[in-house]
C-alpha cells in the first residue's frame, strides 16, 4: 500500500482506509490471484455496507484461481478511487466490474469513466481501456441502455457463473477476453452482437453460503451478519421486477442458517428476503433466535402475513415499524396486484402498536392514471388513524416508475407536472400529522428513462451524459419534448 503524497489525493486514500479498519471479517478471503477484477459499487459507502449480494459477489469471485478481486465504491468528490481491500487505485485494474442494482447508478458509473478519461460508448473503446463488465440485479432484464455502455454483462444470479468464469478469466489482451467471455451462455457482448441465450439462476440457496463475509460498521443493517434467507418472491406484484423476473423463490434451509449463525458466533444478524413473512421454517427460526438470543433486523415484511409473534420478536432489535401499502387506495392496489385490504392495513398497526412500536413508516408510490384526489387523500386519512394509534408517523412517497420486464411495464410515467400537482395533494393532505420524504421527481424522471429508452432517445440521453449536461436540463429537453 502506497501513500498518496499529494494532499487531496490522500484526503481520499484515508476515507477509504477508515472505511477498511471498520469493517471485521467473518470470513477469510484470499487476495491471490493475478488477474486483477475491480469490483466497483456504483453508490455510497454505506449503501455497500447493506448489499449482501455486492459482498457475496466479491466472495466467489476471489475463488476463482486466477483473480484477485477488490471492492471500490462511489464518491461524488474521489479522483482516484482506491480499493478497500488493499488501496489500489483503480487503475492498475483490467476488469471494471460494476453491480449495477439501481438505473440511477449507472449516473455514478458514467461519472467514473468521465473523470477516468474511459469512453462512455462500448465502440469507443481502446485497447488499453479497463474492460467494462455489468452484473448485478438490473441484469435480469434487458436494458437497451447497458447494450450502448458495457462491453460484457453477465446476466443473473453470480453463483453459478463462478465455475464458467473461472475457465475463461487470464491475463490475456483485452480483445481476446472479449472473445472468450461471448462464449459464456449468460453472457451478453454488445460490440460483438452476442446475445445471452439464459439467464443464470441458483437452484439451490444452500449450495452456496448465502452470508457476507464482512460485518459493517456502517449502513442500515450495521453490526449484523447478513444472511439471505430468500431469493426471488412468490408473490407477483405487477409493478415489480423481482416478482416478475426472478422466479422461483428460493429460501436457506433452517439448519443451514442455524449452523451459519452458531460457526460465526454472531448475535444480531440481519435477515435478506423479498419477505421474510413469506420463510417456511419462520415459526422454528423464530423459536431458536430467542432460544439463543440472537437479535434481529429483517429487509421487508408483508403487512398481511404478521403474526403478534413475529411482530414483538421484532420490536426487541428493532425501533420502527415498517410497512409498504404502496397506495392507500384499495382500487389503486388492485391495479399494482398488491391486494391488501384497508381492514389488513389497520390490523398490521394494531398489531405493531400492541407490541410497543412508537414509529411506523409508510410506503407509498402515485402517479397512477386512475388514481382521483380522494385516492391520494386516504394517505392523510392512514396518518391520523396510525396518529390516533400513538405513532410518530414516517411517510415515503415515490412517483410510480414502470419497470421493463414487469406486467405494467407498457405504461408511462406521468407528466412531471401532473406528478407535481398530486405531491402537493399529499402534502395537504398530510399535514403536519407526519413527516413526508417525496422522492425526486426529475430523478425518477431519469430512472424511467434509463429503464425505458430505446431508439433516438436513448442516443439523445447517452449524448447529454457525453456531453456533461445537467440533470434538470436533460430532464427539461426529454421531458417535455
Ligand atoms: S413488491 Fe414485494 S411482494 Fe410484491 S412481488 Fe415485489 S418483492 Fe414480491
Amino acid at each position: 500500500m502506497r501513500r498518496p503524497r499529494d494532499s487531496k489525493s490522500f484526503r481520499e486514500f484515508d476515507i477509504v482506509r477508515k472505511f477498511k479498519l471498520s469493517e471485521k471479517n467473518v470470513e477469510k478471503i484470499d487476495l491471490k490471484g493475478d488477474l486483477r477484477v475491480a469490483l466497483i459499487f456504483p453508490n455510497s459507502y454505506n449503501v455497500l455496507s447493506s448489499s449482501l449480494g455486492f459482498n457475496i459477489v466479491w466472495k466467489l469471485f476471489n475463488k476463482i484461481e486466477n483473480v484477485r478481486c477488490e471492492r471500490f465504491f462511489y464518491h461524488d468528490d474521489f479522483v482516484k478511487f482506491y480499493s478497500i481491500d488493499s488501496l489500489t487505485p483503480l487503475d492498475e485494474f483490467p476488469i471494471w466490474a460494476f453491480a449495477v442494482n439501481f438505473e440511477n447508478d449507472l449516473l455514478n458509473i458514467i461519472s467514473i469513466l468521465k473523470k477516468k478519461s474511459v469512453p462512455i460508448r462500448n465502440i469507443d473503446r481502446r485497447p488499453f481501456d479497463p474492460l467494462v463488465v455489468f452484473g448485478g440485479a438490473l441484469t435480469y432484464t434487458k436494458l437497451p441502455v447497458f447494450d450502448i455502455i458495457a462491453d460484457v454483462i453477465l446476466h443473473g444470479d453470480f453463483e453459478p457463473m463462478v465455475e464458467n468464469l473461472d475457465s475463461v478469466l487470464e491475463y490475456i489482451s483485452r480483445e481476446k477476453l472479449v472473445e472468450k467471455m461471448a462464449e459464456l451462455h449468460f453472457a451478453s457482448v454488445p460490440v460483438l452482437r452476442k446475445k445471452e441465450s439464459e439467464i443464470s439462476k441458483i437452484s439451490d440457496l444452500n449450495l452456496t453460503i448465502p452470508a457476507s463475509p464482512i460485518i459493517f460498521s456502517h449502513g442500515e443493517f450495521k453490526n449484523r451478519l447478513l444472511i439471505e434467507i430468500e431469493r426471488g418472491c412468490v408473490w407477483n406484484c405487477n409493478f415489480c421486477m423481482m416478482g416478475a423476473l426472478r422466479k422461483p423463490a428460493r429460501f436457506l434451509n433452517i439448519e443451514t442458517l442455524k449452523r451459519l449463525i452458531m460457526h460465526t458466533e454472531t448475535c444480531s444478524v440481519g435477515l435478506i428476503a423479498s419477505n421474510v413473512t413469506d420463510y417456511p421454517w419462520l415459526e422454528e427460526m423464530l423459536s431458536w433466535l430467542e432460544k439463543n438470543s440472537i437479535k434481529v433486523s429483517v429487509s421487508s415484511l408483508r403487512l398481511d402475513r404478521l403474526s403478534k409473534r413475529f411482530v414483538s420478536f421484532l420490536k426487541r432489535s428493532q425501533h420502527a415499524f415498517t410497512i409498504a401499502p404502496e397506495s392507500a387506495s384499495e382500487k389503486i392496489r388492485k391495479i399494482l396486484g398488491k391486494n391488501f385490504t384497508d381492514q389488513q392495513i389497520e390490523s398490521a398497526l394494531v398489531v405493531a402498536s400492541e407490541a410497543g412500536f412508537r414509529e411506523v413508516k409508510m410506503y407509498f408510490m402515485y402517479g397512477f392514471d386512475e388514481e382521483e384526489e380522494s385516492d391520494l387523500k386516504k394517505i392523510g386519512w392512514f396518518v391520523r388513524k396510525a396518529k390516533r394509534m400513538g405513532y410518530r408517523v414516517k411517510i415515503s412517497a415515490n412517483p410510480f416508475i414502470p419497470k421493463r420486464g414487469t406486467f405494467m411495464q407498457n405504461r408511462k410515467m406521468q407528466d412531471l407536472r401532473v406528478l407535481k400537482e398530486k405531491e402537493k395533494i399529499i402534502k395537504n393532505t398530510v399535514q403536519h400529522d407526519a413527516s413526508v420524504v417525496f422522492e425526486n421527481i426529475d430523478l425518477s424522471f431519469i430512472q424511467y428513462t434509463i429503464n425505458s429508452a430505446e431508439g433516438d432517445m436513448l442516443h439523445e440521453l447517452i449524448q447529454n451524459f457525453e456531453n456533461g449536461e445537467k440533470l434538470k436540463f436533460i430532464v427539461q429537453k426529454l421531458a417535455f419534448k
